[in-house]
């Protein structure tokens, strides 16, 4: 950053706060979604439903797995919110509780294709999915 004489001259503190919280909000995100997909992942194993791949997209990380039986999906679609809101109380009082609160809570919505809307749709008997 320049003055307006175009001498070098330090960044105000302010964007280096800036540049800082933005840093770690991108930091938390990444950190609340490795562990939420590796809570799915983690009780896949568990529950010996074999995962095939883990991904990304634009909506966000995703296991493809075997099927399972509607008590596996069920526990596996948990997982993943379950895992958040553990790390949410374990981190209380720090920024990333906060990441992991909203994650995981967000994701117990019954928002299509999230996995509040999986356990809705298991518990009403309409199950139609691949992914979690
Ligand atoms: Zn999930």
């Amino acid at each position: 950053m320049c003055d307006s004489e175009g001498r070098k001259c330090r960044a105000p503190p302010w964007e280096i706060v800036k540049a800082s919280c933005m840093a770690l909000f991108i930091l938390s995100v990444a950190v609340a979604l490795v562990f939420h997909e590796l809570g799915h992942v983690m009780a896949a194993v568990l529950l010996g439903v074999r995962v095939k791949r883990i991904g990304i997209n634009w909506k966000g990380a995703y296991i493809v797995r075997d099927r399972g039986t509607d008590g596996q999906c069920f526990a596996i679609a948990l997982a993943g919110p379950s895992m958040n809101i553990v790390l949410a109380l374990l981190w209380h009082g720090t920024g990333m509780a906060q990441t992991e609160w909203v994650f995981g809570l967000v994701n117990l919505l019954p928002i299509a294709g999230s996995d509040g809307d999986r356990v809705l749709r298991l518990v009403t008997g309409k199950v139609k999915q691949r992914q979690t």
